[in-house]
């Protein structure tokens, strides 16, 4: 066999939101693409800002050389300096750009920080329900991902996470506004995992770092001030994107910046810089971190995403279904109305309404709907949602 037996396995087990991605496809070849609800994908539907393309082309017709080269793998000063300025105005904390390093996304930020932290063994908590790649990029980095049950509306349940403690956690990945739960974590939840984290660093003699993965920290609503993790534990890393709240996932451009008065800061960065050349990414993309150097402030049109999950929340419990009203990202998770949830699903794709079964997110008994596609395929997929509801007496 060519192929390594760990890949061949994950190529085998692969993950829910492929296989009804490749649904997806089957269906509108058979039906049309107009007659198929695809709510599968956390993919930004809105185009980015019009202050991106005006920067894009100012960047375009810059005559600076050398543009395009090599630069030091954190990426470059300026952009550093740029985020970290933006983050000292958000948290009141002292970022300089030294604590930042340039990434490929946020998957990219994950992994490298991963890279940096991880023995083998190395055991990384995170809370179900999670986006499935923690579990691989954990992997990735010989560590382990250790799953740990959300509390009441999807917060993190502390107690549950105080007992998954071992001497080899590492970490604790904390992801609010939530993939795919839509929660946002509440400041009492977030001094309870404080505390926790706290009381694991005593009792293990070692930090536990907080990986803060918030690249939808830009789209939360009702006017909520979201909560910020990092605030709560020395010990703390973000990791983010532009992917979402510039709709720029296919750019590959996020960052990481370590809390300044994070343990071992510097080192920690420097160990970051390392992974980030040694994992084959060198530094982000060149064009993207100068664009992004000015768009610090940008976002898309927030309320739109808004009004979008007003009317997916509004239509789902006039039907009877039972959901969160999500407060943040572009996805609804609600419960599956049978125990069952990938026989649900199975369901709405016979109205050809696609979805994700919760089982794909470590939470069987729920499904994922995002809500970040065009105004008429949510209003097919609401025509959808009813009809099964009424199949199984909602309302
Ligand atoms: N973390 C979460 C929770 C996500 O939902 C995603 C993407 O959907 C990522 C990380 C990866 O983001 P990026 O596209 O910036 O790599």
């Amino acid at each position: 066999m060519p192929i390594a037996a760990k890949a061949r396995q994950a190529m085998q087990s692969q993950s829910w939101i492929r296989q009804m991605f490749e649904l997806g496809l089957q269906l509108r070849a058979q039906y049309g693409a107009e007659n198929v609800f695809d709510l599968s994908l956390g993919n930004p539907v809105l185009e980015p800002p019009e202050a991106f393309r005006r920067e894009l082309r100012r960047l375009a017709d810059d005559p600076s050389l050398g543009t395009h080269r090599y630069m030091p793998n954190a990426g470059y000063m300026e952009t550093r300096q740029a985020v970290a300025d933006r983050l000292k105005r958000d948290l009141a904390l002292p970022f300089t750009g030294e604590h930042v390093v340039m990434t490929v996304g946020a998957g990219g930020a994950l992994n490298v920080v991963l890279k940096a932290l991880l023995d083998p063994g190395d055991e990384v908590l995170a809370l179900a329900p999670y986006f499935p790649e923690y579990v691989g990029y954990a992997d990735n980095h010989g560590g382990v991902a250790r799953i740990v049950p959300s509390g009441e509306a999807f917060q993190p349940d502390v107690e549950a996470l105080e007992r998954a403690v071992t001497p080899r956690t590492k970490a604790l990945i904390l992801n609010s506004p939530n993939n795919p739960s839509g929660a946002v974590y509440s400041d009492d939840a977030l001094r309870g995992v404080a505390r926790m984290l706290a009381n694991a660093e005593k009792r293990l003699g070692h930090p536990v770092y907080l990986v803060s993965d918030e690249p939808y920290a830009g789209l939360v609503y009702d006017g909520l001030r979201l909560p910020r993790p990092l605030l709560c534990h020395s010990a703390s890393i973000i990791v983010t994107s532009y992917s979402k709240d510039l709709s720029l996932a296919g750019e590959r451009i996020g960052y990481l910046a370590v809390r300044p008065d994070c343990p071992d800061a510097q080192e920690l960065v420097n160990a970051c810089i390392w992974a980030n050349r040694v994992l084959g990414f060198v530094n982000a993309p060149a064009l993207m971190q100068r664009v992004v150097r000015a768009l610090q402030d940008a976002r898309v049109d927030v309320a739109w995403y808004q009004r979008q999950r007003d009317k997916l929340y509004n239509g789902l419990r006039g039907m009877g279904y039972s959901l969160h009203k999500p407060q943040g990202a572009f996805y609804a998770f609600p419960r599956s109305p049978v125990p069952d949830d990938v026989g649900f699903v199975k369901e709405l794709l016979e109205e050809r309404v696609i979805v994700t079964p919760g089982v794909g997110f470590g939470a069987p008994g729920y499904f994922r709907i995002s809500y970040s596609v065009e105004e008429r395929v949510l209003d097919g997929a609401l025509d959808g949602f009813a009809k099964v509801a009424k199949k199984h007496g909602l309302g």
